[in-house]
């Protein structure tokens, strides 16, 4: 016999178990919670901080929004049918731990729990970003998609710090962080992120419980290792811009490479002494940063290979630059600094602009067919057998 829609749906649920509403509503934030109904069903409701991804184009689009087929996936349509057996076809695509929501939207919304409208937000974020809604070319539509959006942090240092807050803070969605080091009193001067209660605890972590205390509609997702050749592309991918807050050159030229495989954005930040840079490097529009320093210096010449001094406040100024050029970007306004370094002299107390351009013979940029090959740099930098002391961040 020819089994019905109903025996299908009971057999997928039975196969790939089923999560409540009560269960995902405390988890909603460590979870990827994807709509699968269509965009029109999804405009008239849906749950906040979940990206849609219509059942028709699920198995097309999946590796795009979540490239990790390990992560937690919650799907959810109406009625919690059509997303069982999107679970059950996910599955089958190596998604291990993806589940879907047992009575869908439907019983979510009938239990009361916080929905949004469409392009709209909830009533509390309605509140809560009064201040962006009101600015032209920001509004609920702009504020929307900075909650849809993706940001993926290199470093929860100096640089880090105050793009992490200030990113948060905005309600953008998601906001991942790459840090293998821990927090140490000597970091207290400058990575505000952090507090005396922290040292000794990673980076990432003591990050996570600062940004979720500053705003919970955040997804902090934590990477508490180096990037390096092997996983930069796995990490970055699926970030709809990456904020580099990186204090050396094997992760600057790692972090450029990788970006143009992805064509991501790079918001670029740098510092030494009583000066910072900041540039954005857009794959393919702009100039890369080896369209500028094509090698990695030697080490003898790599002040960020050793221990440099810093006024505090510095990286937090050039920091917050970065975390501006990453908002202008995802909203699409303003001009962002493509093509420009911003350079800022703290003593003068004076920013001026320089025009960069792209270099035509780039041995990684000029081709767009043609990536570099993505390779680690560390030798040419940090001191042999030494490399996991190495400062991860500003
Ligand atoms: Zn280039």
């Amino acid at each position: 016999m020819v089994p019905s829609y109903r025996d299908l749906v009971e057999r997928a649920k039975q196969e790939i178990g089923e999560i409540s509403p009560e269960q995902l509503e405390p988890r909603r934030s460590e979870i990827e919670v994807i709509d699968v109904r269509e965009a029109g069903e999804h405009a008239q409701g849906a749950i906040p901080g979940a990206r849609l991804l219509p059942r028709g184009l699920l198995e097309r689009d999946i590796a795009g929004l979540v490239p990790d087929t390990s992560k937690q996936i919650v799907l959810y349509c109406a009625g919690g049918g059509r997303s069982a057996l999107a679970a059950l076809s996910l599955r089958e695509m190596g998604y291990d731990h993806v589940t879907s929501l047992a009575g869908g939207f439907d019983r979510w919304k009938a239990e009361g729990r916080a929905w949004r409208t469409g392009e709209g937000l909830t009533a509390d974020q309605r509140d809560r970003y009064s201040r962006h809604v009101l600015l032209p070319g920001v509004g609920e539509k702009g504020q929307t998609r900075l909650l849809e959006s993706k940001v993926l942090l290199i470093g929860a240092g100096g640089l880090g710090s105050p793009a992490a807050l200030y990113l948060a803070a905005a309600g953008v969605g998601t906001i991942g962080i790459v840090d293998y080091d821990t927090v140490d009193a000597t970091n207290l001067q400058r990575q505000i992120l952090h507090n005396v209660e922290r040292i000794g605890m990673p980076k990432t972590d003591s990050a996570r419980e600062t940004l979720s205390a500053l705003n919970p509609d955040v997804k902090v997702v934590t990477h508490n290792e180096r990037l390096t050749a092997g996983n930069a592309l796995k990490i970055m991918a699926g970030y709809d811009i990456v904020v580099d807050g990186g204090d050396n050159f094997p992760t600057r030229y790692l972090v450029n490479d990788a970006s143009l495989h992805l064509e991501t954005p790079v918001v670029h930040g740098s510092i030494f002494r009583f000066e910072g840079q900041v540039s954005v490097f857009h794959p393919y529009q702009g100039p890369c940063y080896r369209c500028l320093f094509p090698e990695p210096p030697p080490p003898e010449l790599s002040p960020s290979c050793a221990e440099a001094g810093v006024l505090g406040v510095l990286p937090g100024i050039i920091g917050s630059i970065e975390a501006m050029e990453a908002i202008k970007l995802l909203l699409g306004i303003g001009d962002p600094l493509t093509g420009r370094l911003l350079i800022y002299d703290a003593l003068e107390e004076d920013f001026s602009t320089v025009n960069l351009s792209r270099d035509p013979e780039c041995q990684a940029c000029s081709d767009p067919g043609r990536p570099p090959l993505i390779i680690d740099y560390d030798q040419t930098c940090l001191p042999a057998g030494n490399v996991d002391r190495a400062p991860s961040a500003v």
